[in-house]
């Protein structure tokens, strides 16, 4: 039979109208949210939007103020019920990996398996340092680790006890930047090869939507959007995702009967979805992003706007350019060009595959 769509699979954790207040102040407002059997979902957004609080709600090291979770069909917490961390069935693998130093690979593996007799806990320790491939490696201790092998352990010893959820707290945060990339494909092919179902906590944008089968953002406690990484990239429903999910530029756009007018060109309007006859006359704000979008030197004739800086990043250069009508976009290049700060330049649209419309603020 054909596989089954994601969306067919039984839901192993719900969250229904989840609130946490701190005195006053919501850390988390009214999250509505379902995790999929064996699906990652990351939770991802900036400092102080309440990724961490939802993690830690879900492993029961916080109360929900209001509001109800429900993990693999049983209440966790809600008004009436809260089910400790220990007898939640939840995995953590935490920032740091917070491995035992004075036991072994091994030792630290086997931890959350007490209750195994001695064949069926070694059997499943030796399975699980396959699974994480380190087959070798259960005698050393944690210090003759490499950070990459250390969260290779804290992974194995946090699915050992089969857990019906694993929680990552910002899990690549504790590796450079080179290995993190390598970690990422490792850990996700580590998740899918288990079979478990996950939730995960960043807020680098590259890694939520390289690893992840579906990503949340919130912002300021709530739900701005949830869905595959790449139909939220591409179709970001509020400015809020566009701008924090890729070096979003907005285009100050007059709607005309058959166009949307802006100060680098007119558009179809049909380009931008949902803007119906209503809106005819009206201002709105059309996404564009760097990609989409080519300077050029030019004269005072042709010119649209000036380059106020010159971003060099390695692979590729972005000239931000202030346009005649103060809006300020980026564009990227794949090489240098002879364009300079303070150079007349005319901007123009190489691509509209990101276009989308807001309301102007
Ligand atoms: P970061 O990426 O910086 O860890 P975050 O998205 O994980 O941020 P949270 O740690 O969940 O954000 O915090 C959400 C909000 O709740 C913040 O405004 C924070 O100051 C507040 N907050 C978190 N924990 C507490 C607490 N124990 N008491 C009071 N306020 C808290």
């Amino acid at each position: 039979p054909p596989e089954a769509d994601a969306t067919d699979r039984d839901t192993v954790l719900e969250l229904d109208g989840v609130t946490k207040a701190y005195g006053a102040e919501d850390a988390v407002t009214d999250l509505e949210l379902d995790v999929r059997d064996g699906e990652l979902l990351t939770l991802l957004g900036p400092s102080g939007c309440g990724k961490t609080t939802t993690l830690r709600m879900l492993a029961g090291l916080e109360r929900p103020t209001e509001g109800t979770i429900t993990l693999a069909g049983e209440t966790v917490a809600d008004d009436d019920t809260f089910v400790d961390p220990e007898t939640r069935g939840v995995g953590i693998v935490f920032q740091d990996f917070a491995l035992f130093p004075h036991l072994s690979v091994r030792e630290n593996v086997a931890f959350g398996l007490k209750e195994w007799d001695a064949d069926a806990t070694r059997e499943r320790v030796d399975d699980l340092l396959d699974l994480v491939d380190m087959p070798e490696m259960g005698d050393r201790s944690p210090d003759q680790l490499s950070g990459g092998q250390q969260q290779r352990v804290a992974l194995a010893r946090s699915l050992a006890p089969e857990p019906d959820i694993l929680l990552l707290d910002e899990p690549f945060s504790n590796l450079d930047v080179r290995l993190r990339v390598e970690m990422r494909e490792e850990v996700r092919r580590i998740l899918k090869e288990a079979g478990v179902t996950a939730v995960s906590v960043t807020h680098d944008q590259e890694e939520a939507l390289s690893i992840s089968d579906r990503v949340a953002v919130l912002n300021d406690g709530r739900l701005e959007q949830v869905g595959e990484p790449e139909g939220v990239f591409e179709h970001p429903e509020s400015r809020f995702v566009a701008s924090f999910l890729g070096q979003a530029g907005f285009l100050s756009g007059r709607v005309g009967e058959e166009t949307v007018d802006t100060c680098i060109g007119s558009y179809d309007r049909t380009l931008l979805k949902g803007l119906s006859d209503g809106y005819a006359g009206a201002m709105v704000d059309v996404l564009v992003r760097p990609d989409d979008l080519r300077a050029v030197p030019a004269n005072e004739a042709t010119a649209n706007g000036q380059i106020v800086k010159r971003q060099y990043t390695g692979p590729s250069f972005i000239y931000h350019v202030e346009l005649d009508n103060g809006d300020v976009v980026r564009c990227l290049h794949n090489h240098a060009e002879d364009m300079d700060v303070g150079e007349s330049v005319a901007v123009d649209l190489v691509s509209d595959h990101s276009l989308a419309w807001y309301p102007t603020r």
